[in-house]
């Protein structure tokens, strides 16, 4: 019998899904069990230029419509996310073994959020009037035309959401390639804004593997190029789109700081830490791995931490009582235990976890190291698993500086009942998405996005209305011409 994940083919082109069964199988892997629960193809040439033509035209008319009617589509495609939040919810946890207690609220609830915010945003996007005497110039804001989306594996349906909802908002086409790891969610996002009225070939979705990402983000027809991955995949885009001087959004890795000062709440800071570092079993690229605590609070922490990471659920993801799932894939499961040897091997003190757990599936327990120093691999590299380095320090000045000395910039947080120094520490914080008393909240009324490696260029807000439209400026003469000759 096909499993329910199954989808009715690999693409989604043009209002339909759509077969060529020539491209590379892709099997679909449920990280819980090992099973495989469906296949999809990786698109052929002919797919991909079909994707793009298709993308390509449609624009011109989905541009010409007005905000409102523009906003009213992706407004009902929220709403029919939420009334299939639980459907959706349970593919998500299909696609990715993340448990459905986070799936049923951060998912499909977040690419419902971003359609309904961009959507409400999209009869809003208009130019100025700029008066020069007689003469005036009016700018307009208007759409870069066909835009490829690039997605990682950890949140297929919120990253097809958080590039196609602003992307279409502002009059744009877009093909979606989602990872080959997590091809099924991205298919529901295509089908549900053609639901919602949304004209065919304005939002598709091809699948593939990086040859395919390339094919797309080379393209001469293609616009914009908006990526969700690693640093090294980014660079490699950026560079292949700069090549064709087309605009981009990256939002890649990060190895971010979470910095306890000893006046903190233990237990929220300990809230913080877990959410910052256990969340979807680590695989979040804002997470907050780096953990420096203050020396004179360090061993109450840990305890305590210890204590509460103990109590993790870690089991079958569609029970809700479940709160902690599997890596997404055998291959990241290796990478990360992997990174947990090099920890133990270098001198970390292992303070929990530490091991693949006893369960069919890709599960490792959640990790915590501690008197991990700023030298050591596990505290430089991104582990994108549940793996959290605790490093202790004495100053603030010192742990600023330290907090600073890596390549990535994503995010940052900080615990402190002192609001004043809260507030000196995040503005000497080199990261783009931050957090005092918090961490990983992600809104859609909040920009995201990293500095330095971690990015270019913001999501969500009306940060990402900038990056998926260009001014155009028209000067108006009322007088005569004056010329040299
Ligand atoms: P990868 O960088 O491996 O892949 C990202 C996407 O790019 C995939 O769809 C991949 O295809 C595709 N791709 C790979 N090579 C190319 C290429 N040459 N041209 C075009 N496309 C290409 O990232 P992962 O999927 O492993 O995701 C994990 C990474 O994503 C982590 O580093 C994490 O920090 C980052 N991330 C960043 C977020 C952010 O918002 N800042 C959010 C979530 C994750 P395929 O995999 O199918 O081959």
């Amino acid at each position: 019998m096909t499993h329910p994940a199954q989808p009715k083919a690999s693409h989604f082109i043009n209002g339909a899904y759509v077969e060529d069964t020539a491209g590379t199988p892709i099997p679909v892997i449920y990280a819980a069990t090992g099973e495989q629960i469906a296949t999809v193809y990786a698109a052929t040439p002919a797919i991909v230029e079909q994707a793009l033509s298709t993308a390509k035209e449609a624009q011109k008319a989905w541009a010409k419509m007005t905000g409102t009617e523009r906003g009213r589509i992706l407004r009902r495609a929220a709403d029919i996310m939420r009334e299939r939040n639980h459907d959706l919810s349970v593919l998500e946890t299909y696609d990715t073994g993340k448990p459905l207690q986070e799936t049923l609220v951060a998912d499909a609830t977040s690419g419902a959020d971003a359609l309904e915010y961009f959507g409400g945003l999209a009869a809003s996007l208009t130019g100025e009037h700029i008066p020069l005497g007689e003469d005036w110039v009016y700018t307009k804001r208007e759409a870069l035309g066909l835009c490829v989306g690039i997605g990682a594996w950890n949140y297929p349906t919120q990253i097809a959401c958080w590039k196609g909802a602003p992307a279409l908002a502002c009059g744009n086409s877009m093909v979606f390639k989602p990872s080959e790891t997590t091809p099924l969610c991205a298919l529901k996002v295509a089908e549900i804004l053609i639901e919602a009225g949304a004209p065919a070939g304005v939002f598709n979705v091809v699948q593939g593997m990086g040859e395919v990402g390339g094919a797309l983000v080379t393209d001469p027809r293609v616009d914009k190029v908006s990526l969700t991955g690693s640093v090294p995949t980014g660079k490699k885009v950026y560079a292949a789109a700069a090549a064709g001087m087309k605009h981009v959004t990256m939002e890649l890795g990060g190895k971010s700081p979470l910095i306890i000062f000893d006046d903190a709440d233990i237990d929220n800071a300990v809230g913080g830490a877990i959410n910052g570092n256990f969340y979807s079993s680590g695989q979040v690229c804002s997470n907050g791995t780096r953990v420096f605590v203050q020396k004179g609070i360090k061993e109450k922490f840990l305890a305590r931490l210890a204590e509460r990471t103990g109590n993790a659920i870690i089991g079958d993801p569609m029970d809700e009582a479940t709160s902690f799932g599997p890596m997404v894939t055998e291959n990241q499961m290796n990478i990360v235990l992997g990174y947990i040897e090099k920890g133990k091997e270098e001198g970390a003190r292992l303070i929990c976890g530490g091991n693949r757990a006893d369960k069919d599936g890709y599960f490792i327990e959640p990790t915590v190291f501690a008197d991990v120093t700023d030298d050591m691999t596990i505290a430089r590299e991104e582990i994108f698993g549940p793996v959290m380095s605790v490093l202790d320090f004495d100053t603030e000045e010192e742990v600023v500086a330290r907090a600073n000395d890596t390549e990535f910039g994503l995010s940052a947080g900080v615990f402190t009942k002192d609001f004043t120094r809260a507030h000196r520490v995040i503005g000497n914080l080199e990261a783009g998405s931050c957090f005092i008393n918090s961490y990983n909240d992600a809104p859609v009324e909040a920009p995201f996005g990293g500095v330095k490696a971690s990015g270019v260029g913001r999501e969500n807000s009306k940060e990402a209305i900038k990056h998926f439209s260009q001014v155009k400026s028209v000067y108006v003469r009322m007088g005569d011409v004056e010329a040299a000759f």
